[in-house]
C-alpha cells in the first residue's frame, strides 16, 4: 500500500467493519481509501485511479460527482434537508412520485418509500402478505422463489432470497419459503435456446403455483439477471408466462428491480421486455443515479385500496422508517431521471452494451471461460476448471479475488462473484475505458487461470 494511503488505512482497521468482508482479508489487502470520484473514476490518497467497472456496487449511473446530480442536491440542501413523512410531505418526493408513476409500467401509480434495497423488499413481502389479511384470505402467508435469487440481508428479504453463502448460517432465524427451480439458462443443455429453456423450467413454477397457490401470497423474482447469484441470466417469456400464471392462481408477483431497474437491462426497466405489469415493484441501487440511500415500492390502486379504510379497522400499512421519502435523496433521483430524459440515455446505451458484448465475446474461446453472457449493459464471463464438463474451480481457491486484485493493480475496479467476472458500469463509460475494462479482466482471467 503507497504511504498516502496507509495512514487512512490503519486507522479504518481499528474502528470500521466492513460489509461483506471477512475482515483478516485485509491483512493482506489493506481497503484503498477513496479521496474523490470523477465520471467513471475513482481516486485514491496517493492519487491512483481506478475504473469503476461495476458502478460501485450497481449503484452508480451517470458517474461519480456528476455536475447536474450535485447541483439538485445542492439546492436542495438548502431548502430541506428531512422531515418525517408521516403527516407531511414536500416537493422532491412528491414530484419523484408523479415520475415515476409516468415511467413505470402502467398501472404502477401508488409509491411507497424506504431507504434502501432490502427494506423495499420487507415492505413488498409484508404489504403482499397484509394485502391478502385485509381482504379475507389469511390462509395465504408464504412466498414462492427460485432459486439462486437474491434479495437484500435483512432477515425478511434473507428468507426469500437464495445464495447460501449469506443465508445458509441464519435459517434458523428464517421464514419458511417455496423454493422453485431457477430458469438460469447458464444451465441449458446444448443446442436448447434461451426461451426454450426459460420456457420448459417454467413448469416448476406452474406445479409449485397450482399446489401452493392457495397458501401463496406472492412470488418474488429478479427480472432477467440474478445478478448477486452470479449474474445468471434468463429470457423474457419466463416473466410473460410468470404474470400469466399469477393471474389465474391469484398471487401477487413482486419484481425486484433493485438491480435490473434504470436502464441496466436495455430497457428502463427489465420488466417491460417482457411486457408485464408486477403487482410490486422494488426499486433502489440506480434510483438516486447511485448518490444517496433511497427505494421505493411502487404498486397498484388495486391494492391500496385494501387498505384504505377507516382507521378503528386496523387495516393501515404501518411500516416506517425515520428517513422514508428523504429530500435530499428524492432531488437526487429527480435528477438521475431528467439525464434519461434529456440524454436518450437509453438509445446511447445501446452503442456501449454493443462495444462491452463484442470485447467480452472474444474471450470466449479461451481454456478456462465456460460462457460470456449479457443482458444490456450487464457483461458476466464466467470461468471453468474444465471447459468440456464446466466444473467450477474449487470456491477456496478465490480465483476471481486473484482477478480482483490484477485488476486493481491495473486501475480497474472489478470485483468478480466467486469465478464469473461480471462488468456493469455506469453508463458515462466511454468505448476507449470499455476497452481498457475487458482488456484488464483478460490480463486477470490469464493470470487466474494458468495454473
Ligand atoms: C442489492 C440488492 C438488494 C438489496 O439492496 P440493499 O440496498 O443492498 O439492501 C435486493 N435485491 C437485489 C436484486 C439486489 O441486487
Amino acid at each position: 500500500m503507497t504511504s498516502a494511503n496507509a495512514p487512512y488505512a490503519a486507522r479504518d482497521l481499528a474502528h470500521v467493519w466492513h460489509p461483506c468482508t471477512q475482515m483478516k482479508d485485509h491483512e493482506q489487502l489493506p481497503p484503498i481509501p477513496i479521496r474523490c470520484g470523477r465520471g467513471a473514476w475513482l481516486e485514491d490518497y496517493s492519487g491512483r485511479r481506478y475504473l469503476d467497472a461495476i458502478s460501485s456496487w450497481w449503484v452508480n449511473l451517470f458517474g461519480h460527482a456528476n455536475a447536474r446530480i450535485n447541483a439538485a442536491v445542492r439546492a436542495q440542501l438548502e431548502e430541506l434537508e428531512q422531515v418525517m413523512l408521516a403527516g407531511f410531505t414536500h416537493e422532491p418526493v412528491i414530484a419523484l412520485s408523479e415520475a415515476l408513476s409516468a415511467i413505470a409500467p402502467a398501472g404502477l401509480t401508488r409509491c411507497f418509500y424506504a431507504d434502501n434495497g432490502s427494506s423495499a423488499v420487507e415492505v413488498a413481502v409484508k404489504m403482499s402478505f397484509h394485502y391478502w389479511r385485509n381482504v379475507g384470505r389469511s390462509a395465504k402467508r408464504r412466498f414462492l422463489t427460485l432459486s439462486n435469487s437474491y434479495h437484500g440481508e435483512t432477515l425478511g428479504a434473507l428468507a426469500v432470497g437464495n445464495v447460501d453463502l449469506y443465508k445458509k448460517i441464519y435459517r434458523p432465524l428464517l421464514m419458511d419459503v417455496i423454493t422453485v427451480p431457477s430458469p438460469d439458462c447458464y444451465a441449458r443443455p446444448p443446442g436448447e435456446s434461451w426461451a426454450q429453456h426459460s420456457r420448459r423450467k417454467f413448469a416448476h413454477m406452474e406445479a409449485a403455483l397450482a399446489e401452493h397457490a392457495h397458501e401463496a401470497c406472492a412470488v418474488i423474482v429478479e427480472p432477467l439477471v440474478q445478478c448477486a447469484g452470479g449474474m445468471r441470466m434468463y429470457d423474457p417469456v419466463y416473466l410473460t408466462l410468470l404474470r400469466e400464471a399469477c393471474d389465474r392462481h391469484q398471487v401477487h408477483l413482486i419484481a425486484d428491480e433493485i438491480a435490473v431497474g434504470f436502464g441496466r437491462t436495455g430497457t428502463l426497466f427489465a420488466c417491460e421486455q417482457a411486457g408485464i405489469r408486477p403487482d410490486f415493484m422494488c426499486l433502489s441501487k440506480g434510483l438516486t443515479g447511485g448518490y444517496l440511500p433511497l427505494s421505493t415500492v411502487m404498486t397498484t390502486d388495486g391494492v391500496y385500496a385494501a387498505f384504505y379504510d377507516e382507521y378503528v379497522r386496523l387495516n393501515a400499512f404501518l411500516h416506517s422508517h425515520s428517513f422514508t421519502g428523504n429530500p435530499l435523496a428524492c432531488a437526487a433521483a429527480r435528477a438521475s431521471l431528467a439525464i434519461f430524459r434529456e440524454d436518450r440515455v437509453l438509445e446511447g446505451n445501446r452503442a456501449l452494451a454493443a462495444r462491452m458484448g463484442e470485447r467480452a465475446r472474444a474471450l470466449e474461446d479461451h481454456p478456462h471461460v465456460a460462457e460470456v453472457r449479457q443482458r444490456g449493459m450487464i457483461v458476466a464471463i464466467e470461468l471453468t476448471a474444465n471447459k468440456a464438463s464446466r466444473e467450477p474451480y474449487p470456491w477456496a481457491e478465490r480465483r476471481g479475488l486473484r482477478i480482483h486484485r490484477h485488476a486493481l493493480s491495473r486501475g480497474v475496479l472489478l470485483r468478480p462473484i466467486d469465478d464469473v467476472v461480471y462488468f456493469m458500469p455506469p453508463y458515462v463509460i466511454t468505448p476507449e475505458e470499455i476497452d481498457l475494462m475487458v482488456e484488464v479482466a483478460r490480463e486477470g482471467i490469464e493470470r487466474a487461470t494458468c495454473d
